[in-house]
């Protein structure tokens, strides 16, 4: 027996995007019923470490062209030209909302916003609360969230599946966590905001529950995964861990070195050449693997890595503007950045690709929309730029709560026992799981070959021929999965069953990535093949999509939307 509740929409995810989503719809009519699912409690979403901060013009010397620009260059030409013109003219909105909902910005001694450089960017554009940004605008909105009687949450419910009926999306199943049950939840449209799927990959700094569920819910409904080739690596993670060490670091004024105690990245060329550690991620994880290549990084049992310098920054302005990299690096590795060096590595940070949405946060399929990291509104194009992810949660949040408002005024309650009996269905398959002793494969070797082949395949650095390995490797890593052998065969609190319903939704995206990338036959942003090292706009100015079908994923193409920022080389 499946337990059935209606509302008028249902949100996948409490963080920022879903959490954003929320307020939106609620605020646009407080006599409708909003659903908040997550797998987590909210405030435990992967959004609360976001450290360095959000974007927004704020000072004189910034405007909308400018953020734009910026953008639109990060993105290596391959964002969509209206998506950003609607996000830099809200973004300064959102944040301000934010601070009236409680989220305190750090402020200049004259009481104006403070804002930091990030890379990339033409001026200090950055909006932060220290450098524990994420975790103030996440207990901002949950709390602002609490306000409304009308948003009913549903925490620790994990969705498995999207219901379909008649062409439309009229809700999901889920798991609760603490009991086994099963749920229909119920509604006239669905958004979702589930977040990125850094675990494909084995070094990085995402938490352990970005598996990129909603990109798989959505591939298995029939809706196109955008540009999933467009993997975003952070130049400084831990290594081992992957913990992040903020970009902050060295928009506060932070250098890179190497084993030769060099400041590497003054000589690196960027075309112009005088970002130096301000370079934008893609290319700073390059000239990483660069010196690790040339034998000028550090060896120790994870690998090569190089440092970060803040000890000319001194204590004070550490303790002030980087607290949060301190305890970091105290506690994860026992040294003190303001007597000594940070190991750190470049690690995967952030999914440019997602679920295929346009300006209205709408996908393909009727009633379902997606925002935050889940979602390839090309905001970010190629590559994104440091801080913007922040806010275009707030931004296309708020485009989907409106919208998928708009989307449920218009339809009709649909036929309940035709969705109730797709949760029973379900129920019965991920029932059929529950300890299975009888598969062979085991969830964490599974993992680990996922883990290396995307490693080895798809990293900073590809080739035609890794990515074609890739490729195969990860079609097969996920036809295995279907034979997974479980052990737990409780129903309280079964951590294995939603390990093993994660492997499956991240083992079809590390299909979908490798192949991609495997066809695209160019460099562009973050996508650097050594085969094929330079831009091509003639042959790829496109974007990716990828539907699924039981033999892998198929390719097909969409327009980029082009605007009066006229593709140009991408020079820093
Ligand atoms: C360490 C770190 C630091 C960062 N720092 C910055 C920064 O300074 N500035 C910046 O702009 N960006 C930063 N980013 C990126 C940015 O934080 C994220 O892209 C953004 O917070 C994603 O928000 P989201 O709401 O889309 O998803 P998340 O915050 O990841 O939330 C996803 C939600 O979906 C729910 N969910 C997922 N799957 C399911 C399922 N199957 N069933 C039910 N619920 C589900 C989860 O429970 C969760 O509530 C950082 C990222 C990391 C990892």
């Amino acid at each position: 027996m499946v337990q059935v509740s209606r509302h008028d929409i249902v949100i996948v995810g409490g963080g920022g995007a879903g959490l954003r989503a929320a307020i939106a719809a609620a605020e646009a009519n407080p006599d409708l019923s909003i659903a908040l699912v997550s797998k987590v409690y909210p405030m435990r979403s992967h959004t609360v470490s976001a450290e360095g901060g959000a974007a927004a013009i704020a000072r004189d010397d910034d405007n909308l062209e400018l953020h734009g620009f910026d953008t639109v260059k990060g993105s290596d030409f391959l964002g969509d030209q209206n998506v950003i013109e609607y996000f830099v003219e809200n973004a300064p909105r959102e944040l301000a909302l934010l601070e009236n909902w409680g989220c305190p910005w750090s402020r200049n001694d004259d009481g104006s916003v403070a804002t930091r450089a990030f890379g990339g960017m033409s001026t200090k554009r950055t909006w932060y609360a220290t450098d524990k940004v994420g975790f103030h605008m996440l207990h901002a909105l949950f709390q602002h969230s609490m306000r409304f009687d009308n948003i009913v949450r549903y925490d620790e419910f994990f969705v498995t599946k999207l219901l379909v009926e008649g062409g439309t999306c009229q809700g999901v199943s889920a798991l609760e966590i603490r009991t086994g049950e099963f749920h229909a939840i119920l509604g006239r449209s669905v958004i979702l905001a589930t977040g990125g799927a850094g675990k494909i990959f084995p070094f990085t700094t995402n938490g352990t529950i970005k598996t990129g569920d909603g990109m798989a819910l959505a591939y298995r409904a029939g809706v196109a995964l955008k540009d999933m080739e467009f993997v975003q690596y952070h130049p400084t993670g831990l290594p081992g861990t992957g913990i992040l060490i903020t970009e902050a670091a060295r928009g506060e004024g932070g250098y890179l070195r190497n084993n030769k105690d060099e400041r590497f990245l003054v000589e690196y060329d960027y075309g112009v050449g005088d970002k130096a550690e301000l370079g934008p991620r893609d290319m700073v994880s390059r000239a990483i693997i660069q010196e690790f290549e040339a034998g000028r990084g550090f060896e120790n049992q994870y690998g090569s890595y190089c440092v970060v310098d803040l000890r000319h920054l001194g204590e004070e302005h550490i303790n002030a503007k980087l607290p949060f990299v301190r305890e970091l690096a105290k506690t994860y590795i026992g040294v003190d950045p303001v007597h000594e060096y940070i190991p750190i590595r470049p690690v995967v940070h952030y999914m440019m690709g997602g679920v295929d949405t346009d300006i209205n946060a709408a996908t393909e399929l009727p009633g379902l929309y997606a925002a935050g990291e889940v979602a390839c509104a090309s905001l970010n194009g190629a590559n994104r730029l440091g801080s913007n992810s922040l806010t275009e949660c707030l931004v296309f949040g708020a485009v989907a709560g409106r919208n998928a408002i708009d989307f449920a005024k218009g339809v009709d309650e649909g036929d309940q026992s035709r969705l109730v009996a797709q949760t029973e269905e379900e129920a019965a398959r991920v029932g059929a799981l529950r300890g299975n002793g009888t598969g062979s494969e085991k969830i964490s070797s599974l993992r680990l070959e996922m883990n290396s082949a995307m490693e080895a395949g798809c990293g900073v650095y590809r080739m035609q021929d890794t990515m074609a390995t890739a490729a195969v490797a990860t079609r097969s890593i996920r036809q295995r999965a279907a034979d997974l052998h479980l052990r737990d065969s409780s129903r309280v609190f079964n951590t294995e069953i939603v390990s093993a319903l994660e492997l499956m939704n991240m083992v079809e995206l590390a299909e979908v990535l490798s192949v991609s990338a495997a066809d695209r036959k160019e460099s562009r942003g973050a996508h650097t093949c050594r085969d094929y090292p330079t831009r091509d706009d003639e042959n790829y100015l496109y974007h990716t999509l990828a539907h699924r079908t039981e033999d892998g994923p198929r390719l097909g193409r969409k327009e980029v939307k082009l605007g009066h920022w006229v593709p140009q080389e991408r020079k820093y």
